[in-house]
């Protein structure tokens, strides 16, 4: 059975108090998923120590939304991989659209970023993604793979084997309007097909993802789970969209 994963984006939202409040409420909702179903939150950094302890002896894996390449050092109001991994985050995600927008990630900073969370035994997950108006440019695949290769760049095919890839077309995050699925797979495969050594890396599909359109996608042969944003707000909703996914 081949790996499906979902994985939690919350941006700017939930406190420790709210994560807790979410933690107990979404716990017990997929407990009894199958096992091939990997399930990772990645809350605000002040809403990790919370999320901790909670998550221990749990399915669920602990996420970040970024964090710094370099281990320690002058960098005022950066965290660094070493800070996460003592609140036992197992994942970050690296080259989101809205932290390249606004945070001055770029493909250089991604690629460090990825070989650093590699070395220090976090699991990277890379977001690339098009804008519209790459896309009526017909330029999304060209971008999109050249992201790809820029994040991966030089990575052993070992290390290629622990990273996982996120395709978010920046147009459908969060306004509703979803990528269909069998042009998501198409830009999807071209990202599988660029490198040697992804057949069997994780490609996530993430855009406004919900309960209602998430089966289309991962029947599609290379997406293999979602990054989900608002839909991973509520406990009984992202319960129920992974559900719907896997069941
Ligand atoms: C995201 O920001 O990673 C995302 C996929 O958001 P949404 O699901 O809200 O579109």
């Amino acid at each position: 059975m081949s790996r499906t994963i979902f994985a939690a984006n919350w941006k700017m939202h939930k406190t420790a108090a709210d994560t807790a409040a979410f933690l107990d409420a979404f716990l017990p909702k997929v407990a009894a998923l199958p096992q091939h179903v990997e399930i990772i939150i990645a809350p605000p950094f002040l809403s990790v120590p919370s999320a901790w302890p909670a998550l221990r002896n749990t399915r669920v894996r602990l996420g970040a939304q970024t964090m710094h390449w370099e281990l320690e050092g002058a960098f005022t109001g950066e965290i660094s991989a070493p800070m996460l991994r003592e609140f036992g985050v197992s994942h970050v995600i690296l080259g989101h659209s809205e932290r390249r927008a606004h945070a001055n990630e770029t493909d250089e900073t991604v690629r460090l970023k990825v070989r650093t969370a590699l070395e220090q035994g976090i699991t990277p997950i890379v977001a690339v993604g098009e804008t519209q108006d790459q896309r009526k440019a017909g330029i999304t695949q060209e971008h999109v793979v050249g992201q790809t290769r820029a994040a991966l760049h030089q990575l052993s095919t070992g290390d290629l084997g622990r990273v996982i890839l996120a395709y978010e077309p920046i147009w459908a995050i969060g306004t509703g309007q979803n990528c269909a699925p069998e042009e998501a797979q198409r830009v999807m495969a071209a990202i599988r097909g660029c490198l040697e050594g992804l057949n069997e890396t994780p490609i996530l599909y993430g855009g406004s993802m919900n309960a209602q359109n998430v089966a289309g996608y991962v029947a599609q042969p290379d997406i293999n789970g979602g990054l989900v944003g608002g839909a991973s707000l509520d406990p009984e909703g992202f319960a129920n969209l992974i559900a719907s996914a896997t069941t």
